[in-house]
């Protein structure tokens, strides 16, 4: 992977890129919609976030909006592989298994930074009228999870290009952002509170974006409630204080 990353022609690389961010919407936001509007119910587990039905053109605006993300997200693949032409960023040779299990780690917490700040930003009067074509969707679908306005695409489309820059990545670890990304963002799209009594930070995470979508005024973290909670932005302890 690491070759072909490197060889690539920028043909290439953005083909590539379109294919991955295209396949991997379309194929799990089925298997979301399957587990959540029907495996799930059949079997009566998990429930329902938000029951208000959705409006009438939302599915349609959202697949809409999300082509372009994909194809923002899938020609974008060409600046982290501009960055290693230039020489500007490496990748890093035969990183061992804890190099790759460190920097995912450290990639994932750099991500929750970086969508917190995007997503602050988004929020504030200057860039609200981009952000407002996300938060069309009171009632989410997994659909909802690539229905960006362009700006806001490629505001977290960034969030790579920092970290190349200061540091040899392996290709892996910089391979799983995009993929940790859309899954935790997947879940917290479903609308669907798959086990309602875990306490685990994903089904956490999804409820409070969902509380997000509703409410707008917090909770603009990511997976961890950790910024929210430092920042005072957390809707349940807003809630609290009332
Ligand atoms: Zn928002
Ligand atoms: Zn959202």
């Amino acid at each position: 992977m690491r070759d072909f990353f490197f060889n690539a022609s920028a043909m290439e690389i953005m083909l590539s890129g379109l294919v991955f961010f295209f396949c991997m919407y379309f194929l799990f936001c089925l298997l979301n919609i399957a587990f959540s509007s029907r495996i799930f119910p059949a079997f009566k587990k998990g429930r329902v976030l938000d029951a208000r039905p959705i409006d009438n053109h939302q599915l349609q605006r959202e697949i809409g909006l999300s082509l372009v993300t994909i194809t923002i997200f899938g020609l974008g693949v060409i600046f982290p592989w501009g960055l290693l032409q230039l020489g500007w960023a490496q990748l890093a040779e035969n990183p061992s298994l804890l190099q790759i299990t460190i920097e995912i780690i450290l990639l994932f917490f750099w991500n929750e930074l970086h969508f917190y700040i995007s997503h602050r930003l988004l929020h504030t009067p200057w860039l609200r009228r981009f952000h407002k074509v996300h938060h069309q969707s009171m009632t989410t679908t997994p659909w909802t999870t690539y229905s960006f306005h362009p700006i806001e695409s490629m505001m977290l489309g960034s969030v790579l290009i920092l970290p190349m820059l200061v540091h040899e990545f392996s290709v892996q670890a910089l391979f799983s952002v995009p993929v940790f990304s859309f899954m935790i963002n997947q879940i917290g799209h479903a609308n669907y509170d798959w086990f309602p009594e875990s306490q685990f930070f994903l089904f956490q995470g999804a409820r409070r974006h969902q509380q997000h979508h509703e409410k707008i005024h917090g909770n603009f973290g990511f997976a961890l409630d950790w910024l929210d909670r430092w920042l005072k932005t957390d809707l349940s302890e807003k809630n609290n204080q009332r």
